[in-house]
C-alpha cells in the first residue's frame, strides 16, 4: 500500500510504516494536482498537517483507492471528516502528540515572565551596556513559581499535563473543567519511580478568585471564556497564560487590565486574528509571546509520525490481508 504524506513525516513515522511494509511518499504535491497525482500514483492513504486540505471534492475524485485520511496534530478543519467517514475512509489524527511540548510551552512562558524576561530580552542589548544598574532595579521584583496557586481551566490532555508539572515545581493547582469532577493524575520521574495524586475540581470562580495565574487549556473553539467580569474576579497582580485558542480570552479586556496594573503579565501563544495578530496586543510591555508555537517541538514531531504510524498499521495492514 502506498502512503502520499503531503505536509512531511517525520523519519521514525516513516521507518515504521517501511518496516511493516507500506511504501511511504513525501513528495510534497501542490493542492491543485493532488487528484492527478494520487491517481497516477496509486496512492491509498494521505497523511496531512494543516496546509493541505481533503475537501468533497478531492474525496469524490480518489473514492476508488483512498481508504484512510490522517492529519498529523489535533484539529482537522483542512479535512472533511464526516463526508470522508461517510464513504467508509478511515480519518484518524493524533491528539495526544503534542500534550507534553504545549505543556512545557506554559512554564517556559511562566518561568520568564515571572523575572521580567520577555522584556529583559529586548531592553538588554538596547540598554544593557548603558543602564545596566537601572534595568536591574526595574527587574528586581520578580518572584517564584514554587508555592503559588496556578488555575487550570480546561483539565483534559494539556491541563492535566500541567498539573503534573506544576507539582513538580511546588506549586498548588486549583483545576476547573465543565465536565470533569476529579482526576488522578500518575506523575512519573526520570528514576522509574511514580506517584499518583487525586485532584478535585472547583469551580470556575473559585478558579478565577484563588489563582496566582491562570493557564487556560479548554477545547472548543470561538468561545470567550475571560473577559472583563471575569479579570475583575481576579486576583490583583496575577498573570494569564493562553496557550488554547485565540479569543479565548479577550484581548482588548487583558490589554486594558494590563495596562490599570490589575494584572501584572499575560502570555499568549494563540491570537484572534491568527496569522496577523492585533499590533497592540503585539507591542503591550507587560505580554510574553510566542507565535503559535505550543505543539512545535521536535519530540512531538517523532510522536505525531509514530502515532500515525501505529494507527495505519492497526487499520490498514489488517485490511491489506
Ligand atoms: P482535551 O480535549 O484533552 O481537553 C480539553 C478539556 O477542556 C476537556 O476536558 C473539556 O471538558 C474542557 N472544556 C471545554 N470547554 C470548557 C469550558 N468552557 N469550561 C471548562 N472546561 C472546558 O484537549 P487538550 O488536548 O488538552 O487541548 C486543549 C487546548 O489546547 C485545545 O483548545 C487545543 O486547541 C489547544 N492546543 C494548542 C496547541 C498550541 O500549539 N498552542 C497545541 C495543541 C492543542
Amino acid at each position: 500500500m502506498k502512503i502520499l504524506a503531503n505536509d512531511g513525516i517525520s523519519p521514525s513515522g516513516k521507518a515504521k510504516l517501511e518496516a511493516a511494509g507500506f511504501t511511504v511518499d513525501t513528495t510534497k504535491v501542490a493542492q491543485e494536482q493532488l487528484e492527478n497525482y494520487i491517481k497516477e500514483n496509486n496512492i491509498n492513504a494521505i497523511l496531512v498537517r494543516s496546509a493541505t486540505k481533503v475537501r468533497q471534492d478531492l474525496i469524490d475524485a480518489c473514492i476508488d483507492q483512498i481508504k484512510l485520511i490522517g492529519r498529523g496534530g489535533v484539529g482537522m478543519d483542512n479535512i472533511d471528516v464526516d463526508y470522508a467517514r461517510s464513504k467508509g475512509i478511515h480519518v484518524i489524527n493524533t491528539p495526544a502528540a503534542s500534550t507534553r511540548s504545549v505543556a512545557e510551552l506554559v512554564f517556559a512562558h511562566l518561568s520568564g515572565m515571572v523575572r521580567f524576561l520577555f522584556d529583559a530580552n529586548q531592553k538588554m542589548p538596547l540598554e544593557g551596556e548603558t543602564q545596566f544598574k537601572q534595568l536591574k532595579k526595574s527587574y528586581s521584583a520578580g518572584t517564584e513559581l514554587q508555592g503559588k496557586t496556578i488555575g487550570i481551566i480546561g483539565f483534559g490532555r494539556i491541563g492535566q499535563e500541567v498539573a503534573r508539572i506544576a507539582y513538580g515545581l511546588g506549586m498548588y493547582i486549583l483545576a476547573h473543567d465543565r465536565s470533569t469532577l476529579s482526576e488522578t493524575l500518575e506523575i512519573s520521574f526520570s528514576d522509574g519511580q511514580s506517584i499518583s495524586t487525586k485532584v478535585n475540581c472547583v469551580s470556575f470562580e473559585e478558579v478565577l478568585q484563588n489563582s496566582d495565574f491562570i493557564s487556560i487549556h479548554v477545547s472548543g473553539a470561538g468561545q470567550t471564556l475571560i473577559g472583563e467580569k471575569e479579570i475583575a474576579m481576579m486576583k490583583d497582580q496575577a498573570g494569564i497564560v493562553n496557550t488554547a485558542r485565540g479569543g479565548v480570552v479577550d484581548e482588548e479586556a487583558l490589554l486594558k487590565a494590563l495596562d490599570s496594573g490589575k494584572l501584572r503579565y499575560a502570555a499568549l501563544d494563540v491570537f484572534v486574528n491568527e496569522p496577523t495578530p492585533a499590533m497592540n496586543v503585539l507591542m503591550s510591555p507587560y505580554t510574553s509571546l510566542s507565535p503559535h508555537i505550543g505543539a512545535a517541538t521536535l519530540e512531538a514531531q517523532d510522536r505525531i509520525g509514530e502515532e500515525l504510524a501505529e494507527q495505519i498499521i492497526d487499520l490498514l495492514a489488517v485490511e491489506a490481508e
